[in-house]
C-alpha cells in the first residue's frame, strides 16, 4: 500500500483517472502469464507520454518505491509480476506508431505497440516484420525488447535484437536516453541499446523504438513429420537446411499434439502417431523447391529418421498445421504447467537430449511431461503439467527438486537455462547455471549505474 503522502505526490504527476489502486486492477495488473506467485501491487498506473514515464521514475526514486514495467503481461518468467507492493507502470496507452522511414526501412513505435499491429503495420506497407510467436497478439515491442523475444523464425532471422535499430529509454535514475538513434552504423562506443534489450525492466523503461523492416518472405511450403526418436531430429533438420531455406523447425511431442488436439477440438494430422513431430516452413518460391523439399522427405523415410509425413497443399491446410504448435502454450495453460526453456548448441542436441530424456523418464515418473520448442534454434520447452489433486506450492517444489539435476547436464553442455523466456522471479536463483561470478558480479554493477537506488524491478533477474 502507498502511504498518503506517497499517494497525494503520485497524484501530482497523474490524473487520478490513470491511477488505479483496486484490488481487481492490482490483481488483473500485478501478474503476468505465470501463476506461481501471488500479485501484491500498489497500483497501477498509465502514462500516455515520455515526459510522464520521467516523472513516475523521478518519484518513485524519491517515495521509494519499487516500479514493475509492464507490457502485454504475456511473459513467461514472472519478469512482470508485482510481488512485493510495487506501482505497475503500464505502457499500453503509449501505443502509437509513426516515423515509417521507407528507405532506411524503419518505423518508429511507442513501447504499448502490440507485435501483431507491427506486424500489419509492415505487411499494410509493402514490407514485413519477422518476429513472431503465439503471444504476438497480446504482447507489446517494449516487452519484447525488454526479452528479446524469440519465437518461431529465429533459424531465419533472428531474435528482437536484430531488429532494434534504436530505442529512447527513461533509466532507472530518470535521465532519458537515445540509444543509436535509429543508425545503420554508429561506432561511437558503448552500445546502450544492447544493454537494455533483454535487461528485464531491470535497468529503466523502454519508451520508444525504431524497428527495421525487411522484405516479405517469398513463398513457402509447409510440413509436418512424425519422428519415432528424438536423437534423429537434427539428421532431419540437417537434410533440410542444407538443400532449402528454412523459415520455420518446430517441435512437438506427441503427447503435446494430444493437449492441443483436445483443446482445439481437432483430428491428428497423420493417420500414423509417433512419439515426436517436426513442423518445418521452408522457402519455396519455385515448384523445384518444393520437388527439392519432397526429394529431403524420401531422403529421411529412407533413413528411418521419419515414418510418416503432410505437406499442406494451401494456405488454410498450413495454417491448420501451425496451429497445432502455436496451440499447444493455451492448451496446457489450465494445467498451471511448470515450464522450463532450455538450450545448448544444436550440434549437441542430440546427445543432450539421449540424457535428458532418461532423466526425466527417471525424476518426473507421476507427471505429464510435454516437449515442444524451437529446436531449429537448439531450444526445448519442457512443461511439466500439474495434476489436479497437487497443491501448487508442492507441485512447484517437486519441479524445482527436478531442476537441480536438469540445470546440471544445461551446465554440463555449456546450455543456457533460459533460452528466450527470461529470468524475472521464477528463473533468478538458477542464473549462476549459465552465467560465470564474474558476469554476475558485472551485471550487478551494471545494475547500479543505471538504476542507483534499486528501483526498477526489484528482485528480478538477480536476487
Ligand atoms: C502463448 C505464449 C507463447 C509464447 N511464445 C514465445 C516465443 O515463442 N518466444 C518468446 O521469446 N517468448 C514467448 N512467449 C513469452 C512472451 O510472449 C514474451 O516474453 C514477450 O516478449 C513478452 O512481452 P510482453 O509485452 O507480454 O511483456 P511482459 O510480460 O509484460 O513483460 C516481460 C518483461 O519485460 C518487462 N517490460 C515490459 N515492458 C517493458 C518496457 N516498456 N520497458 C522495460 N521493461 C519492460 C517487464 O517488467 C518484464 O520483466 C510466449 C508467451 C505465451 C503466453
Amino acid at each position: 500500500m502507498l502511504t498518503v503522502s506517497q499517494l497525494t505526490s503520485l497524484q501530482a504527476i497523474l490524473p487520478v483517472d490513470r491511477i488505479h489502486l483496486d484490488a481487481n486492477m492490482c490483481k488483473r495488473y500485478g501478474q503476468d502469464w505465470t501463476r506461481y506467485t501471488t500479485p501484491q501491487a500498489a497500483a497501477i498506473v498509465f502514462p500516455v507520454s515520455i515526459e510522464e514515464v520521467q516523472a513516475l521514475v523521478r518519484w518513485a526514486n524519491v517515495a521509494g518505491v519499487g516500479i514493475v514495467p509492464s507490457g502485454g503481461r504475456t511473459g513467461l518468467s514472472g519478469g512482470a509480476v508485482a510481488a512485493q507492493g510495487e506501482v505497475v507502470v503500464s505502457l499500453e496507452r503509449m501505443n502509437r506508431i509513426d516515423g515509417f522511414d521507407p528507405l532506411a526501412r524503419t518505423v518508429r513505435c511507442q513501447a504499448g505497440v502490440i507485435t501483431a499491429a507491427l506486424q500489419q503495420f509492415a505487411t499494410d506497407n509493402g514490407l514485413y516484420y519477422p518476429v513472431d510467436f503465439a503471444s504476438s497478439g497480446s504482447s507489446q515491442i517494449g516487452g519484447n525488447i525488454a526479452t528479446n523475444a524469440g519465437g518461431i523464425r529465429v533459424v531465419r532471422y533472428g531474435m528482437t535484437r536484430e531488429w532494434v535499430a534504436g530505442l529512447t529509454v527513461v533509466t532507472g535514475s530518470g535521465e532519458v536516453l537515445e540509444c543509436n538513434l535509429g543508425l545503420a552504423k554508429n561506432n561511437t562506443g558503448y552500445d546502450f541499446r544492447h544493454l537494455f534489450i533483454g535487461s528485464e525492466g531491470t535497468l529503466g523503461l523502454v519508451v520508444e523504438a525504431t524497428m527495421r523492416l525487411t522484405d516479405p518472405p517469398p513463398a513457402t511450403t509447409v510440413l509436418l513429420l512424425a519422428l519415432p526418436r528424438l536423437e534423429d531430429i537434427m539428421a532431419v533438420f540437417h537434410a533440410f537446411r542444407s538443400a532449402l531455406t528454412l523459415q520455420a523447425f518446430e517441435f512437438f511431442s506427441d503427447l503435446a499434439l494430444t493437449h492441443v488436439l483436445a483443446a482445439e477440438h481437432a483430428t491428428a494430422p497423420l493417420a500414423e502417431r509417433q512419439p515426436f513431430y517436426v513442423l518445418l516452413e521452408l522457402e519455396a518460391p519455385t515448384p523445384d523447391a518444393e520437388e527439392q523439399a519432397l526429394q529431403q522427405f524420401s531422403r529421411c523415410m529412407e533413413q528411418g529418421w521419419v515414418t510418416d509425413g503432410v505437406l499442406a497443399q494451401s494456405q488454410q491446410q498450413a495454417k491448420a498445421l501451425w496451429r497445432l504448435r502455436e496451440g499447444i502454450s493455451a492448451a496446457i495453460t489450465p494445467f498451471t504447467p511448470y515450464k522450463n526453456d532450455i538450450s545448448v548448441l544444436v550440434s549437441q542436441l542430440p546427445v543432450f537430449v539421449t540424457r535428458l530424456q532418461a532423466l526425466l523418464t527417471r525424476d518426473y515418473p507421476d507427471f505429464e511431461v510435454l516437449w515442444y520448442g524451437h529446436i531449429g534454434d537448439g531450444n526445448l520447452h519442457i512443461n511439466v503439467l500439474k495434476p489436479v489433486d497437487w497443491a501448487l506450492a508442492d507441485f512447484q517444489h517437486a519441479c524445482e527438486q527436478v531442476n537441480e539435476q536438469v540445470f546440471a547436464l544445461v551446465a554440463e553442455f555449456a546450455g543456457s537455462m533460459s533460452a528466450e523466456h527470461g529470468v524475472g522471479l521464477l528463473k533468478r536463483d538458477y542464473l549462476a547455471v549459465t552465467r560465470s561470478a564474474a558476469d554476475i558480479a558485472l551485471m550487478r554493477g551494471v545494475r547500479a549505474v543505471f538504476d542507483p537506488n534499486g528501483i526498477m524491478n526489484p528482485g528480478k533477474l538477480l536476487a
